[in-house]
């Protein structure tokens, strides 16, 4: 009677395995997405500082020209002042942009090398992004097609379990169902090992021993699993069936 029972358990087990994956492939993928997420916002700071420098650049040598355009001006001026404070104002003038220009362009020398260095940065950042962005890819097609897999498996093997679950006595498999619902994961019927249920790995009592070597269905007095002795079912059937501790 047990026989048909224990096909149905190893069907079901590896539903559960199904299962168990199913719920663990997801969680891998959000960490592959995480990942890509923190890649793509490192490559994104990066263009971003970039763009900054070379905004600063332009501003640099837009302010340059400016103050130029200003110096040309103050210059013409010198020609035309009669009053000699005027005119000493403004030299003092011209001498201040003059200074303020050298200042500005040495700003700028600073940031074309700063943008040469950078624009290097980026080129070797960007490729080692990129490749890590296409491993990624590739991880995670492989996790969906993983999925894929452990769903279109379980489908197979529920349509299978629901056949086998026919075959089986109707109070045995609703005792079944039973345990099983309450153990939450694992087998419901386990072997004996010596006088040791390998469900909960205790001592059963000596009646009960003889009683499930006779063939007859017990549970063990400790974990309420259904016992089986393991000589008395061939191993492929048997197989499997270890209850996790
Ligand atoms: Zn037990």
């Amino acid at each position: 009677m047990l026989k048909q029972l224990l096909q149905l358990q190893k069907l079901d087990l590896r539903i559960e395995e199904c299962k168990r994956r199913e719920t663990e492939i997801p969680k891998q993928k959000r960490k592959y997405e995480e990942q890509r997420k923190r890649l793509a916002d490192e490559l994104e700071a990066q263009q971003a500082h970039y763009r900054q420098v070379e905004l600063e650049q332009r501003e640099c040598e837009s302010d340059i020209e400016q103050k130029q355009t200003q110096l040309s001006k103050y210059q013409a001026q010198l020609n035309t002042v009669k009053k000699n404070e005027e005119y000493q104002a403004l030299l003092h003038e011209i001498d201040n942009i003059k200074k303020q220009i050298a200042h500005k362009e040495e700003r700028v020398l600073e940031l074309m090398m700063e943008l040469e260095s950078s624009k290097e940065r980026l080129r070797e950042d960007r490729d080692r992004i990129d490749s890590e962005l296409r491993k990624l890819d590739e991880q995670c097609t492989e996790v969906d097609a993983e999925l894929e897999e452990a769903r279109t498996e379980r489908q197979r093997l529920e349509q299978e379990a629901a056949k086998a679950a026919e075959a089986v006595d109707g109070d045995l498999l609703h005792r079944y169902r039973r345990i099983r619902a309450n153990k939450k994961s694992g087998a419901a019927v386990v072997p004996l090992r010596e006088e040791v249920c390998s469900g909960c790995h205790m001592y059963v009592l000596p009646q009960l021993i003889n009683e499930v070597m006779a063939g007859e269905i017990r549970a063990c007095n400790h974990c309420g699993r259904l016992l089986y002795y393991r000589d008395n079912y061939d191993n492929e059937t048997a197989g499997a069936t270890d209850a996790a501790p």
